[in-house]
């Protein structure tokens, strides 16, 4: 063993079987020409990763395979991967190895072969327990599957089990939200990620709020749901660690830590990205330009940045600050930022005490201007 530093492996799958309204993620629609092609590269650039030695022997401390939907690919092809993943690099035996998963895309055979296979985590995209909140986002599914897919999980043996939430919905009330909660807490899970609905530009909801199709969102209202969401959790034991994020004691997601505290990463699959040794660097986010540079064995990357340290230290802060114990106030405490920290926390944004530094409710809210303003 080299070394126990924290460091990741993120999978990108690419693929969903259908596009939600708001997504704004580099995904295609899956088809099992393409899967196929993609499962095949995905293989070419682990090996090809393999012989770079990027990593110099550092061991895996958490293995994470997003998307799109990992799912969309078989189970058997998902194992297939974490097997060369963990013939490829070292491994720790108490690594967390996650899968994401869309409720409706699973089976139980699926989910024990997964859990057999060595994935400890599963995060599955429930979004809400509310039926009518899924069609103004164009989610596929019924809201029960999320509890049938949690009971099977746990079945399977998985007992690390998230819950992806959005709240701020079209026409969803603060009653309809807290509704959810009560009905996501009996099933129990270890973490639960509630993500505020944004609107990205370019997405079929964007255009479905400007033609007035859709109603558009209600700050105060989220602001609301915000709170509720806090106190309810906190009243079940899970308890908010970072802007979006809440957990058990002991079951904070320990690959997104990663990011939140400048660990490093290594990014496979189209528009996934990576941190390794001060450089940040991405895949190509096109599925075509991914598979032909495979298949000249190039790896598929675009761009990369070296960072001064002075930039790496910055850049821990910025994620840092998305915690809610925050940051060490003297990491930044040039002169002339005083100032502008005094003005942040006269202004309600931050808070101080025994020399952290942490964002309030209304700073979270407005979390990446006032990491602009500090940085
Ligand atoms: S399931 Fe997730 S990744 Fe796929 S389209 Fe919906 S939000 Fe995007």
């Amino acid at each position: 063993m080299t070394s126990a530093a924290e460091t990741g492996l993120y999978v990108h799958i690419p693929f969903c079987r259908h596009r939600c309204h708001f997504c704004a993620f580099y995904l295609e629609i899956a088809h099992v020409d393409r899967t196929t092609r993609f499962y095949s590269a995905l293989t070419h650039e682990i090996r090809l990763h393999g012989q770079h030695n990027p990593l110099h022997g550092r061991w895996l401390q958490s293995i994470y395979f997003g998307g799109g939907t990992p799912t969309a690919l078989p189970p058997d092809q998902l194992v297939a991967l974490l097997k060369l993943i963990r013939t490829t690099w070292p491994t720790s035996p108490t690594a967390e190895i996650t899968v994401e998963a869309h409720p409706s895309s699973i089976t139980c055979e699926g989910l024990r072969t997964l859990a057999e296979a060595g994935f400890t985590r599963i995060s599955f995209g429930a979004e809400s327990m509310r039926e009518q909140d899924f069609i103004p986002i164009g989610r596929h599914g019924q809201v029960q599957d999320t509890a049938i897919a949690v009971q099977a999980a746990r079945e399977a043996g998985f007992v690390n089990i998230n819950l992806d939430l959005m709240y701020g919905l079209p026409g969803q009330s603060l009653q309809d939200w807290q509704r959810t909660l009560e009905l996501i807490l009996p099933l129990d899970p270890s973490h639960i990620s509630c993500y505020a609905l944004t609107i990205e530009e370019g997405t079929k909801l964007a255009q479905d709020i400007e033609r007035h199709r859709v109603s558009p969102i209600d700050d105060q209202l989220q602001l609301d749901m915000e709170s509720l969401t806090e106190q309810a959790l906190a009243q079940a034991g899970i308890v908010r660690y970072e802007i979006s994020n809440y957990a058990k004691p002991a079951w904070r997601c320990r690959h997104n830590l990663l990011y939140w505290t400048g660990g490093e990463y290594l990014g496979l699959g189209p528009s996934a990205q990576s941190y390794l040794d001060g450089a940040r660097f991405g895949n190509v986010a096109d599925l075509d330009r991914y598979l032909t540079s495979l298949n000249e064995h190039r790896l598929p990357m675009t761009d990369c940045i070296k960072l001064s340290r002075s930039e790496q230290e910055r850049d821990a802060l910025v994620f840092g600050l998305r915690l809610l114990r925050g940051v060490p106030r003297q990491a930044i405490s040039e002169a002339e930022r005083d100032s502008e920290i005094d003005h942040l926390i006269t202004s309600g944004f931050l808070s101080t005490d025994q020399g952290r530094l942490w964002l309030t409710p209304l700073g979270r809210r407005y979390a990446d201007s006032v990491a602009e303003r500090l940085f």
